[in-house]
């Protein structure tokens, strides 16, 4: 079967977000999602959400930068060295798949900074600044170190949900056999990026935020 997942929310858990999970079965039926994983800054979600096929997963700060976890991985200490953190995932039996790898604004783990074995690069990320550019730079990165390509939308407002996602060729809608096919490479990334006027409010808030810290 094909599943259409968005790989990269976060709700309201994250200090950046608005996002209540109780909302988002709507807002992903409505853009044809199947399923999500919702990948808090450093919190790890396992819990589920009706008529959804929900990836338990964590985005994890890592020194260099962020990554995502997907499977039943666990909680995952903050502030480890990027391959530390690879390691602790693929131990718990989890996937990694890198972050907004090229974004200007929040920066990201660049390929030669890894020396453990990668699963996947966020290829499709909607939040992207700039875009294009972060999304051939990354498209390369891919297929420099034969990794697939990934898409998530890394919604923090509820609109913006499904704007990007990953379609998963698996056997089920079983959390193991999706992260077998995401191992396995049977994904491809879809979608976009949000938009300029939410992308203008998001760099906004994203510099007010850090004139305060
Ligand atoms: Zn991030
Ligand atoms: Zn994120």
């Amino acid at each position: 079967m094909n599943l259409k997942i968005d790989i990269h929310i976060h709700s309201i858990n994250s200090f950046d977000s608005s996002i209540q999970i109780e909302d988002l079965q709507e807002i992903s039926r409505s853009k044809g999602l199947d399923g999500v994983a919702i990948t808090d800054h450093d919190k790890y979600f396992n819990g589920k959400v009706d008529g959804l096929v929900v990836i338990p997963g964590i985005e994890v700060s890592t020194r260099e930068g962020h990554l995502l976890g997907l499977g039943q991985v666990g909680k995952i200490a903050a502030g480890l060295s990027v391959n530390e953190t690879i390691r602790i995932i693929h131990d718990r039996g989890g996937v990694v798949i890198l972050a907004h790898p090229y974004d200007l604004i929040r920066g990201g783990i660049k390929p030669d900074q890894i020396r453990e074995k990668l699963d996947g690069i966020e290829t499709i990320n909607s939040m992207a600044y700039p875009y294009n550019l972060s999304k051939h730079l990354a498209e390369k990165a891919a297929k420099k170190m034969g990794v697939s390509s990934l898409g998530g939308s890394d919604s923090h407002t509820l609109e913006t949900v499904g704007d990007a996602y990953t379609c998963i060729r698996s056997q089920s809608s079983s959390i193991d056999e999706i992260i077998d096919a995401i191992r396995k490479g049977d994904v491809s990334p879809e979608g976009g990026s949000i938009g300029n006027v939410n992308q203008l409010r998001r760099m906004k808030a994203a510099v007010k935020w850090r004139l305060k810290t």
